[in-house]
């Protein structure tokens, strides 16, 4: 990209040096953005999956400095395919890393939408219909999700937010006071207890709480990296005895490296049993990822247990083909988040008599997000949401079975959801073997034809294919396969 002459600017463009762009231009060049944006979809499959740019490549093409006078759109929308080069397309069909997900099309409008708005939901007052709409929308989700009509919801931009928010409440629950003189007025260290394969926003929670690392105790997993509740029970029994106060227990459905699933139930039941002060510990569920699962009412099983938490996080913009920016805390007690967070200064104050989702959270301004997950919603509907959760499922089993009947890959991890950890077998020692399997990841990745991530389970290295992109086929799915195959050969010896 040219670095900016004021003088060619000036000449090609005589942007009002006042006001908003006019509507009639924002007319034409939203046409033309949105051109823009399905012909990209239309050839998204057709790109590498992953740039072939290295660090620096992408900033040395853009100017340095701002321009000085304002650009025509035409030139801006020009750049954008310049900066496609440097972009990993999370909108791929054949992106099966980390978490496979969708700026779906409704979605994608709703976006638009929502930046004309451009409102502010801090308070009832300030954008009655966000407010209420993130009201209906949450408690559609969780109608779809079978929890309990006790819990209601929040939407926030990230599971990282929802569970310190959730963590948060958990601690000023157990720590009364905590709010008012931080922890340094309390003489008691307090802990989180979650498994070994719980996801790292759990111990960023924490640092940023201030009970640091430290507060987490991992408890072990069984052969299927499972929370095992009898691992629990002592280990909280172990901390009480040394002074700790236990502050709550994560429980994950659907972890990120293997996408195992705690059980609620028996965990929930160790959060009564084991409880040091009047209520049981606060248990917070992350179905960031497969909490969403339930949406299909063969896999609502995965939520069996849920009802008992004080706090559950799903995260449309995982596998409810919600644009990123979307996650959805569900509390039971709501009196809970705003014992930590509501303030009301002056400026705030209203006599609205409402609830104002300030309140429950320790942002000020709030994003408009329930309006993408209404359209996702309505657009989709139930049953759209549920055929097209279940088509991953079934495209995840066919890549199992594909790895269980190959001779040079093994399955590392049961596939309960729509994720496959597996691992190429070479026959050669286990530092050599994770060393090929490092080395396969990389070659796959490579060929621009799919994008998977790696792990490591029981210390070994791992291979994740994930699927829950809506454009992903048996097609791209096979083709993924065909590389993968090829690749491990070409490692032999
Ligand atoms: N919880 C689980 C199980 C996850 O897999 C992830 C991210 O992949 C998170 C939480 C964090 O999600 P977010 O990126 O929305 O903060």
């Amino acid at each position: 990209m040219p670095e900016h002459d004021p003088q060619q600017q000036a000449r090609q463009h005589a942007a009002p040096l006042l006001g908003d762009m006019p509507t009639d231009e924002l007319r034409r060049h939203g046409r033309a953005a949105l051109d823009w944006v399905a012909d990209y979809l239309d050839r998204v499959g057709d790109l590498p999956v992953l740039p072939r740019v290295g660090p620096g490549d992408i900033r040395r093409r853009l100017p340095s400095s701002p321009p000085v006078r304002g650009e025509p759109v035409e030139a801006i929308l020009a750049d954008l395919d310049r900066l496609l080069d440097g972009v990993t397309h999370w909108n791929h069909p054949r992106f099966f890393a980390y978490f496979a997900i969708t700026g779906s099309g409704p979605g994608i409008l709703a976006e638009l939408v929502t930046a004309a708005l451009n409102l502010n939901p801090m308070l009832w007052r300030t954008a009655p219909a966000a407010t209420e709409l993130e009201q209906v929308v949450t408690d559609w989700l969780r109608q779809l999700l079978g929890l309990p009509s006790a819990f209601r919801g929040v939407i926030f931009d990230t599971a990282s937010t929802s569970t310190l928010v959730a963590l948060a409440a958990a601690r000023e629950r157990e720590l009364p006071g905590v709010r008012e003189t931080g922890l340094a007025g309390v003489a008691v260290r307090g802990r989180v207890y979650a498994s070994g394969e719980v996801n790292a926003s759990v111990e960023k929670a924490l640092i940023t709480l201030g009970l640091g690392r430290d507060g987490l105790r991992t408890v072990a997993t069984d052969a299927a990296f499972r929370m095992q509740p009898g691992a629990l029970a002592e280990a909280i029994d172990d901390d009480v005895r040394a002074g700790w106060l236990p502050l709550a227990v994560v429980a994950t459905v659907g972890t990120t490296s293997s996408t195992s699933i705690d059980p609620l139930t028996a965990v929930a039941e160790v959060c009564r049993r084991h409880r040091v002060g009047a209520d049981p510990i606060w248990l917070h569920v992350d179905g960031a990822y497969g909490g969403i699962a339930a949406v299909a009412p063969e896999l609502r099983h995965v939520l069996d247990g849920a009802s008992q938490a004080d706090s559950v996080v799903v995260n449309p913009h995982k596998w409810l083909f919600t644009p990123i920016g979307c996650s959805t805390l569900y509390v039971r007690d709501v009196g809970a988040l705003k014992r930590v967070f509501s303030l009301a200064p002056v400026y705030l104050r209203t006599d609205d008599g409402v609830e104002d989702y300030t309140d429950w959270g320790f942002q000020l301004g709030r994003r408009f997000r329930a309006l993408k997950l209404w359209m996702v919603l309505r657009y989709f509907g139930a049953d759209g949401l549920a055929a097209r959760i279940r088509e991953h499922v079934r495209l995840a089993q066919l890549v199992a079975d594909w790895v269980d009947r190959h001779d040079r890959f093994e399955r590392v991890a049961p596939v309960p959801l729509s994720t496959v950890c597996l691992r190429a077998r070479y026959g050669v020692d286990p530092v050599e073997e994770d060393r090929r399997n490092g080395a396969l990841l990389d070659a796959v990745n490579a060929s621009g034809t799919a994008f998977l991530s790696h792990t490591q389970l029981r210390g070994r290295a791992v291979l994740r294919i994930a699927i829950g992109n809506l454009r992903t086929t048996e097609e791209d799915v096979r083709a993924t396969l065909e590389v993968l195959e090829r690749e491990a050969e070409r490692l032999v010896g």
